[in-house]
């Protein structure tokens, strides 16, 4: 068993979190740090949180180059059920698609870094938004208590995948097969304000929303902070 002392190895200050936490937040000095198999890693982080938010909560943006290698797509998938039964033929089909891709380009992605069930639905509607967040906080500043931060730096590339294919099935032709690469990846932990609502959470002032029930670990995030207050 390997154990880390959760210290931040720029000030000094103790690290906190919940138990399952991998992003710690230093609220001394806003550095970020990742737990990995080495031990504490650096991280980028933006604090768009200031100190007296109630619910500072951790998210990632990534940027990266995505490269679409193929995109196909039906055209009039309504008749031709009508016409050939919900049955799919390909040779009946294949005259029924397009197929396009080639192309690439640069997208930046939000979506928590904690879990939530329709993470990557939520990293859609997040990653529209991106424009509207509130401005960053200068580190000379008083900064927030953050915990929540359980989804590795890896997962974050395998989610913003996720993120991308549900970015191309919400365009609105019909989507049915999609092949996506992503290249340059870069990640920073990005700290928003987030605002309990009676059952929903709304995040920063970007109007979207998430169930407190979709969030596995929802309880002991408020019981953090209300512990800390
Ligand atoms: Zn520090």
């Amino acid at each position: 068993m390997r154990i880390t002392r959760l210290v931040c190895a720029h000030c000094g200050n103790v690290l906190t979190g919940l138990g399952l936490d991998k992003l710690f937040f230093c609220d001394n000095c806003g550095k970020g740090w990742a737990l990995g198999d080495k031990g504490l890693e650096s991280l980028d982080v933006q604090c768009r949180a200031p100190a007296d938010s109630a619910l500072p909560l951790p998210f990632w943006m990534v940027r990266a180059t995505v490269h679409v290698l193929k995109r196909t797509v039906r055209n009039e998938f309504t008749a031709t059920m009508l016409k050939f039964s919900s049955r799919y033929e390909e040779d009946v089909l294949k005259n029924k698609k397009k197929e396009t891709g080639g192309s690439f380009e640069k997208r930046t992605l939000l979506f928590p870094a904690f879990p939530v069930n329709g993470l990557p639905g939520l990293g859609v509607n997040l990653s529209e938004s991106i424009n509207s967040l509130p401005r960053l906080i200068d580190l000379a500043e008083k900064l927030p208590d953050v915990c929540g931060g359980s989804i590795s730096h890896n997962d974050a590339s395998i989610l913003a995948r996720c993120v991308t294919v549900g970015q191309e099935a919400e365009k609105s032709d019909w989507l049915a097969e999609i092949e996506i690469v992503l290249s340059s990846v870069k990640s920073t932990l990005v700290i928003l304000p987030c605002y309990q609502e009676v059952e929903k959470v709304s995040i920063a002032d970007t109007g979207v929303l998430f169930f407190r029930r979709s969030v596995p670990f929802w309880d002991k995030i408020v019981d953090y902070h209300s512990s800390r207050t």
